[in-house]
Formats: C-alpha cells, sequence, structure tokens
C-alpha cells in the first residue's frame, strides 16, 4: 500500500517523496507491478507503475474501491504526548485501533506539550495507515489545555481516566467519544472535580498504575469494542 500526499483525480497518480524512494530503492518496482495507492481522503485505488523516474514514479490507476476501514463511531483521543519513541509507540497503535482525532493535550502537571515536528507525526500516521488498511487519516489536532477540553462537547460521551474511579463496565452509553488520558503526575484533584462539573465521566482501569499510553490504548480498545 502507497500513500500520495496529492489527491488523487483522473487515471494517473505519480508519486514522490518517501514512498517513491520505498518503491525505487527498497520494492525495486518494475514497469507493471502492482499495488494498492491511497490519499487519505477515502477508499484507495489498484495501480500499476507504468514509469520510474530518478526521484519519482508513475502509476496508472485501476478501479476506486470506496472501502473504509474505519471504527463504527468516531473516537477522539485527548493525551499528553510521551516523549520519543513512546509518542511514536501510542500514535501507530492509535492509528492501528482506529483514533479518529488525537489531540495533543497539556494540564497542570504537563504545561508544555512534547509533540514532535508535525510532518515527523503525519509521517507516523501515513507508516501506520499503510500497514492497517486504513483510508481516512488519523487526525492530529492543535495542542489543547485541560481547562479548554474540559469544557468542550466534541462528543456526546466523556470519559476521563483516573486511578481508583468507577469501572467502565458500569457506563452504559456507547456511541462518539472523547477520551482524555492524563500526565505521568496525573490530573490534579481540581482537574478531576472540573471533569465532574462538566459532565464527563470518570473511570479506572483496573488495580495498576498504567504509563500514558499503556492507558490511552487499553481505554480505546474497551471502548472500541462494546
Ligand atoms: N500517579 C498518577 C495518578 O495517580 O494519577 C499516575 C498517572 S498515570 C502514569 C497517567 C495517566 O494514565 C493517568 O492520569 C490516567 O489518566 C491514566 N491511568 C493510568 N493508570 C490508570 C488506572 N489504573 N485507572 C485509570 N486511569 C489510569
Amino acid at each position: 500500500r502507497y500513500f500520495s500526499d496529492t489527491p488523487i483525480t483522473g487515471t494517473s497518480v505519480t508519486l514522490q517523496g518517501n514512498e517513491a524512494h520505498h518503491l525505487l530503492h527498497v520494492m525495486r518496482a518494475k514497469p507493471g507491478t502492482e499495488l494498492t495507492v491511497f490519499d487519505g481522503q477515502g477508499g484507495e485505488w489498484s495501480a500499476v507503475v507504468v514509469r520510474l523516474g530518478r526521484t519519482e514514479v508513475e502509476l496508472a490507476l485501476g478501479e476506486h474501491d470506496p472501502i473504509e476501514r474505519e471504527t463504527a463511531f468516531e473516537i477522539t483521543l485527548a493525551v499528553p504526548l510521551p516523549k520519543g519513541d513512546r509518542q511514536r509507540w501510542l500514535i501507530e497503535k492509535a492509528v492501528e485501533l482506529g483514533v479518529a482525532r488525537l489531540l495533543p493535550l497539556t494540564t497542570e502537571r504537563s504545561t508544555k506539550s512534547a509533540a514532535e515536528a508535525p510532518a515527523k507525526l503525519t509521517r507516523y500516521v501515513i507508516e501506520a495507515s499503510k500497514q492497517c488498511g486504513r483510508n481516512c487519516l488519523m487526525q492530529i489536532e492543535q495542542p489543547q489545555s485541560w481547562p479548554e477540553l474540559a469544557a468542550s462537547v466534541i462528543a456526546p460521551s466523556r470519559i476521563l481516566a483516573h486511578p481508583g474511579s468507577k469501572p467502565l463496565s458500569e457506563i452504559k452509553s456507547t456511541g462518539p467519544v472523547l477520551i482524555a488520558i492524563g500526565p505521568e503526575g496525573g490530573f490534579t484533584d481540581g482537574e478531576e472535580a472540573e471533569a465532574v462539573e462538566n459532565g464527563w465521566q470518570v473511570v479506572g482501569l483496573g488495580e495498576r498504575i498504567l504509563r500514558i499510553e499503556t492507558a490511552a490504548l487499553a481505554l480505546v480498545s474497551l471502548w472500541g469494542i462494546r
């Protein structure tokens, strides 16, 4: 599966950059090599290599298949981004599990977002989408601070993870959801109270303290399969 960073229209498309590099130097593609291409706007195309340039590859497009592999309802994940490999891992797994939007969150105990450069984050999303078959790219939103997020009504269900709270099984609602995970130091008592005042439901994820990315992915999975 290859990604076109220009929207696909018509009967051919030219891949450049990383995607062309991969086809030219890793796959050693030849005219006639068959592949699948998507542009992140929906669906995918069967395609065949027709011309290999020095830094670009031209594809002739076959059938457009409008197939999507999204979750039944939209999941938005607000999470303080951990650093380095853990950040990359979180993004990759969030894409695989079908998160529609990821919102880097800053809270009282995590004042500065550790988000890597937008181009790098987008690359992680593209790579994971290629691997797992998603045709819509997970959106990475602008960082948001907790007070701003607490008051927003992005989704009908808003769930905040906080150790020692009631289990998710006690929450009967389903459908589109906004999930909030705290930083390494956790949400403060004030932030938790603000969540409750604003109508959020506070849930626990068992007896152990999970790292940010484990808590995020556990809750996304548990919500997604209910
Ligand atoms: N000492 C912090 C506390 O007590 O909140 C631990 C923070 S934990 C490393 C980071 C975030 O993951 C938490 O703010 C929470 O959102 C989530 N989390 C981790 N373990 C959890 C659990 N057992 N139940 C619910 N949320 C959890």
